[in-house]
């Protein structure tokens, strides 16, 4: 049963490896779930923001089998195979601008946004790097430091790597505007690091484990134009974002700027670990030879699906259909909004990257901490699974796979209502 693994996993695991659902899976379909007792899950996580294409979509399934059976490892690094060639050069043309670009294969995300800032320190000769609060970057050591909030991820960690810098992210609704942003950079430039030691300023177009709050337009290009008058590397981390999920390829080309250096993984293979740095040919070569790279990073397996992943995304034309998916979320949680007026704040939707923020008295400055960890604890009573994000925990973010059914949303969008009503 469930509860026997469960209480299995809690003497095995690290209690610092939670997990949110005691639902074991057994099998695991398109946007549908079964775990060990047969019970079945409507899945608007998508393994965070991986299975764009679905679970086991029947083409990555057969380009996998495939691929092992003829090898699944030389190291990208000694016996290279053409597979991850042909996909650097898509990941290079399909990257937003005009620029020639060069890429890296690595495995996890926080991987790539480690390797992004090696790349900017090297490029630049300049130790400095601008990060956001609320921005998340991963669990190691220096993505950590760049990671804006404490509670879990730096609880207990430091000491942290240093000449790391934080600004705030503009959030109307919290009254930090784009023009707070800029004076605090300003401030930071005079007290803290000369403007010719930064490397690289970080961000996320959307901040994912943040809250999905979307950076302004005007931010993005006030970033763009300060990097290049200053020669700092501008990286956009698009982990969360990439591979369709906004309704674009990658959701920088929302802002009418090219990114130094995009950080890729999560969707980028559908499921097996793969990610890259992806960025302008100039910077990306500053390295030496045997300064990048790793034993397992670029594997062939999880290559060989991310061809594949490509060729879906562009065959079910799958950034068109996250639109749709935003537009059909969006009408149910505003009737969710409608019938609970105290209780909801901002809905926050670019294609489907959706979340709704949960309130007390129909006040952003007061959030619903308890009752969006409630929403999420009895999800998989009412057969869905469900993430919150949010600095307070206090947002539930829908990230369905971009091949799931109307019929399927609805119908887990009519167990959100069930379970709404419940609480
Ligand atoms: N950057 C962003 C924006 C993310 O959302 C994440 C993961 O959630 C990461 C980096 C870290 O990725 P990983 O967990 O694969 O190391």
């Amino acid at each position: 049963t469930n509860a026997s693994i469960q209480a299995r996993r809690d003497k095995a695991f690290a209690r610092g490896m939670g997990n949110v659902y005691s639902a074991f899976v057994a099998k695991a379909k398109n946007a549908e779930i079964w775990d060990v007792e047969g019970k079945r899950y409507i899945d608007f996580g998508s393994g965070i923001a991986v299975c764009n294409t679905g679970h086991s979509h029947p083409k990555i399934v057969s380009a996998v089998k495939q691929q092992v059976e003829n090898f699944s490892h030389t190291c990208l690094m000694v016996n290279p195979y053409e597979h991850a060639v042909i996909l650097a050069e898509k990941l290079n043309q399909l990257a937003p601008g005009q620029s020639e670009k060069k890429s890296i294969l690595v495995n996890t995300g926080a991987e790539a946004v480690e390797n992004a800032v090696k790349i900017a320190r090297a490029h630049t000769g300049r130790r400095g790097v601008l990060a956001f609060t609320g921005g998340f970057h991963g669990r190691t050591n220096m993505t950590m430091a760049l990671t804006g909030k404490v509670l879990p991820y730096k609880h207990s960690f430091g000491p942290f790597p240093g000449d790391i810098y934080h600004l705030p992210f503009p959030m109307n609704i919290h009254g930090v505007s784009v023009s707070d942003t800029i004076k605090a950079l300003t401030k930071l430039t005079k007290a803290s690091i000369a403007v010719e030691d930064i490397a690289a300023i970080i961000i996320e177009p959307i901040q994912g484990e943040g809250g999905f709050y979307h950076a302004p337009a005007e931010l993005m290009q006030f970033l763009r134009n300060f990097c290049d008058e200053h020669g700092i590397v501008l990286i956009a981390d698009e982990i969360q974002t990439g591979f369709a999920r906004t309704g674009k390829l990658f959701c920088s080309e929302y802002y009418d700027i090219e990114p130094d250096l995009i950080t890729m993984a999560k969707g980028i293979a559908g499921g097996y670990p793969l990610a890259a740095v992806v960025g302008k040919a100039a910077i990306m070569d500053a390295p030496m030879p045997g300064g990048l790279g790793g034993t397992y990073g670029g594997s062939p397996v999880a290559c060989a699906a991310a061809l594949v992943v490509l060729e879906v995304i562009e065959e079910e034309q799958l950034a068109a259909r996250a639109l749709t998916i935003g537009e059909i979320f969006g009408k149910r949680l505003e009737q969710i909004r409608a019938k609970y007026p105290a209780l909801v704040g901002e809905i926050r939707i670019k294609g489907a990257m959706i979340a709704i923020e949960f309130v007390k008295n129909g006040d952003h400055d007061q959030p619903n901490t308890e009752l969006t960890q409630q929403v999420v604890a009895n999800a998989a009573a009412h057969h869905l699974i469900l993430l919150s994000c949010g600095f307070y925990g206090n947002v539930i973010r829908f990230l369905p796979p971009l091949t799931i059914s109307d019929d399927t949303i609805q119908e887990g969008m009519d167990y959100f209502d069930q379970l709404l009503a419940k609480i």
